[in-house]
């Protein structure tokens, strides 16, 4: 008998509404070809569990220090040190723990069981026009299961969005456009070392794919641009970003306000904040690039 194919995924958000049309279910994968440093969803960013520390929700028992068999977990003074090398992911420390402070992000889920759990909620997209968006991480790293989930969603009949950052081969693309119906591109900076060195991205490529699907179907595509203060939060830069949307014609842009809102998941995952320093966007400081690109001639929102 065939093996059903599982992905890897980070969660599956029920009633989203800012990831495409209506009320939609996002399915985040784990995996990410880039790495930003403002990244909201840390733990998506690699395939695989991640431990996850919660110290508020700690008592300091000592019981997952004393069962764990890699003496990953130590406690000092009043604090939990977690050896994360150490860590095999047995997942003692987490069975044990009464509080719930320790937890691991990402489970393996067979491609049938995601299209069940997404269908439960088929009434809420009949009525306000919504359906399934894929996100991440970013959908395209696991290709194989993602494929074939979007070419289950769509034999469902659901409305179907992805969420990329659009790095990956051609040839990906042009197998998942049919079961496609919304883009949600993200585009973050027009010069390729920028954008490069602040994200590990390849803007060539990016720029190609979405040369491509502009190409098939320019309606298709929604750019996103995450405004990054000290990154891509001038006037400049953002009428190069708009002067590039309008040269592949798409016309939709959204605009998304820096917010430290993933600083927390960091903490519990013993990862560096690199910009701890840097305040979130309000959506008023955006008005000013709304009205650059609407005068340019595009539909321009602030949010998704
Ligand atoms: S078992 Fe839970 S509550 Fe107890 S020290 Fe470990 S994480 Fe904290
Ligand atoms: S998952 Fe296992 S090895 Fe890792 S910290 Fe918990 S108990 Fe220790």
């Amino acid at each position: 008998m065939k093996q059903q194919m599982t992905l890897s995924i980070m969660e599956i958000e029920r009633f989203a509404i800012h990831d495409g049309p209506g009320i939609r279910s996002t399915v985040f994968l784990q995996g990410c070809s880039l790495h930003c440093p403002w990244c909201a969803n840390p733990e998506s960013q690699r395939i695989g569990s991640k431990l996850m520390y919660y110290e508020n929700s700690c008592v300091k028992c000592g019981k997952c220090a004393a069962k764990c068999p890699q003496r990953a977990i130590e406690i000092q003074g009043e604090n939990l040190i977690f050896h994360r090398e150490k860590c095999i992911q047995c997942r003692t420390c987490e069975k044990n723990c009464l509080q719930n402070a320790i937890h691991f992000s990402g489970v393996d889920m067979k491609i049938d069981n995601i299209v069940e759990t997404v269908m439960r909620d088929l009434d809420y997209y009949e009525e306000s026009g919504g359906g399934v968006t894929i996100s991440g991480g970013e959908c395209f790293v696991q290709f194989d299961g993602f494929l074939e989930l979007i070419q289950k969603l769509k034999k469902k009949g659901l409305h179907v969005a992805v969420e990329t950052c659009g790095q990956t081969a051609l040839e990906n693309i042009k197998k998942a456009f049919p079961y496609i119906d919304l883009f949600l591109f993200d585009f973050k900076h027009p010069n390729p070392e920028i954008f490069h060195q602040v994200t590990g991205g390849n803007l060539e490529i990016i720029l190609k794919n979405m040369e491509w699907i502009a190409k098939e179907d320019h309606n298709k595509i929604v750019i996103r641009v995450p405004v990054i203060p000290e990154f891509n939060d001038n006037e400049t830069v953002m009428r190069d970003i708009f002067c590039l949307v309008k040269k592949f014609k798409v016309q939709n842009v959204q605009l998304l306000p820096y917010h430290v809102f993933g600083i927390n998941k960091y903490k519990q995952l013993g990862m560096p904040y690199e910009m701890a320093e840097i305040k979130s966007l309000t959506k008023e400081d955006l008005i000013v690039y709304e009205k650059i690109g609407e005068n340019l001639g595009l539909n321009v929102k602030i949010g998704g």
